[in-house]
Order: C-alpha cells, then sequence, then structure tokens
C-alpha cells in the first residue's frame, strides 16, 4: 500500500523534519503551514529532492481554525488518495507567569495546540473509519506530562492531548486506527530561541543524556509509530526527553 500521512505545522522544526523523514520513509506527504511560508517552500522543495516519486503537498492552514483545517484534510485526502497517518504537530508556547495570563494568551494556546488537533483528527477520522486503517500521532511536551512553570497554559493544553489521545485511542481502536501520544523534552528548534546559550547549557546539562533533542529523533519516532507493523502501539505517551522524565 502506498502511505500518506498529513503532518500539520510543517514549515519549520520537528514539523519540518516530520515531513522529510516520512517522505525519506516513502510516504506521500501532505503538511500544513501557517506562518513561515518562504520555510515551508524550502521544506517542500527539499522534500521533493528527497522523494522524487512521491507527491509532497504543502497547503496554508491555520490550525486554530476548523473550517482550513478540514478543507486542508479534504485536498490531502483528494490529491494523495486518502490518508492513513496524521500528525498533529502544530504549535505554539509562551513562557508567562500563571498571574500574568490572559484570556487572550489562554485561548491562542488553547485554539492552536489543542482545538488545532480536535480539528484535524474530526476530520481526518471518517476516511480512517471507512478504511478501518489509520494511525494517529498527536505531538505533545513532556510539560504535558509533569507540569512545567511559567507554562501552565501550554501544560494544560499538552495535557491535553495525552487525554484526547487515550480517549481516542480507546473508541477507535476497533476501527483499526491507533493513537499515540509523542511526548518531546527539549528539543533544539526554533522555539528554543528565546533561550539563552547559558539557558541551554543548563537544560543540557540536567538532562541525563547531557544535551538537547534533534527534532530528527522525534521525527524518526513519528515514523516508526505511524507504521503498519506499530499496530499493537496505542494509546501511549511516549516520552523521548533524555531521561529528564522518569
Ligand atoms: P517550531 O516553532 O519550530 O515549529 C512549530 C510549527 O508549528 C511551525 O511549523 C509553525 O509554523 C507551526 N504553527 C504554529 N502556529 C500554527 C498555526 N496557528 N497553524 C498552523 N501551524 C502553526 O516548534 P517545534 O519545536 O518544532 O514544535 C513542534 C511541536 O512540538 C509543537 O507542538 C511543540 O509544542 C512541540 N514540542 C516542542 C518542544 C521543543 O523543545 N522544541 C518540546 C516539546 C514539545
Amino acid at each position: 500500500m502506498k502511505q500518506s500521512v498529513l503532518i500539520t505545522g510543517g514549515s519549520r522544526g520537528i514539523g519540518a523534519a516530520a515531513v522529510l523523514a516520512f517522505a525519506s520513509a516513502g510516504y506521500n506527504v501532505a503538511f500544513t503551514w501557517h506562518h513561515h511560508g518562504s520555510a515551508a517552500e524550502q521544506v517542500l522543495a527539499r522534500a521533493q529532492k528527497i522523494a522524487p516519486d512521491r507527491l509532497i503537498l504543502a497547503l496554508q492552514a491555520d490550525a486554530a481554525d476548523a473550517g482550513q483545517v478540514s478543507t486542508a484534510v479534504r485536498r490531502a485526502e483528494q490529491e494523495l488518495g486518502g490518508l492513513q497517518a496524521l500528525v498533529c504537530n502544530a504549535g505554539i508556547a509562551q513562557q508567562k507567569l500563571f498571574t500574568d495570563t490572559t484570556d487572550e494568551d489562554w485561548r491562542r494556546i488553547m485554539s492552536v495546540d489543542l482545538d488545532g488537533a480536535f480539528y484535524a483528527c474530526r476530520a481526518a477520522l471518517p476516511g480512517m473509519i471507512h478504511r478501518k486503517y489509520g494511525r494517529i500521532l498527536l505531538v505533545s511536551s513532556m510539560w504535558g506530562q509533569t507540569g512545567g512553570s511559567c507554562e501552565v497554559a501550554y501544560s494544560a493544553a499538552k495535557a491535553g492531548l495525552i487525554g484526547l489521545g487515550k480517549a481516542l485511542a480507546k473508541e477507535e481502536g476497533p476501527s483499526g486506527i491507533t493513537v499515540n501520544v509523542v511526548a518531546p523534552g527539549v528539543i533544539d528548534t526554533d522555539m528554543m530561541a528565546g533561550f539563552s546559550a547559558e539557558d541551554r547549557a543548563v537544560l543540557a546539562e540536567d538532562t541525563p543524556v547531557g544535551r538537547l533533542g534533534t527534532p530528527e529523533e522525534i521525527a524518526r519516532t513519528l515514523v516508526f509509530l505511524a507504521d503498519e507493523a506499530s499496530g499493537y502501539i496505542t494509546g501511549q505517551v511516549i516520552g523521548q526527553n533524555g531521561g529528564l522524565v522518569i
């Protein structure tokens, strides 16, 4: 079977690494982007170079907009001939004390990080249920497992993804669909741009394996979990954090 995947937020970081990893693994790949249009073009060109015989599609869609997400899923299904896998990766973070968090901050994080996954799963599931096969992967965070100080809204949204993934795994298992959550630790992407060199050194030192993670490491886990052979893994939270959460 020629496999197809849709990855949300594929213009950079973990999402971009996932686009390239799935293309390398022989998938037809659609990815959404909202910001960083020129970065999305570069990811598209790199993926096409890696897999010239595969369909690679870049679709502009705000993860927080149900209509745009649903349109992107429909287009991916039509142009790639159905979706076997969905990776809900689009996300934003914010470092702020809880007492400074406004309604707007809270809603923005929830709408991109949690609602966005709900919209994408809801749009992609009917096709997967119809074909009795699917792999859904939600990119959460170790803060969704443990809670992060100064990242309360983000932690709540990422914990929400864990609940979403576990419940969906139970509901959709009988339809041949697995749902798993990947919870990265500190991964060296643009999301870390606000951290100083000193902060990064401290983070690396605090991590048992002594370094930050790479987007490619997370991408490889996503490809592994999306594989047909991973069908007995479902409802799990796969921590990938260098030992920060044990
Ligand atoms: P990043 O900022 O480099 O990339 C985020 C991606 O999401 C980008 O492609 C961006 O365009 C996209 N995005 C943001 N808002 C969007 C929106 N409204 N609609 C569509 N796309 C949108 O960050 P990253 O580190 O690659 O993060 C990817 C995922 O991994 C996020 O869900 C993040 O919360 C999670 N994560 C990252 C880390 C880390 O340390 N970098 C740790 C744990 C979890």
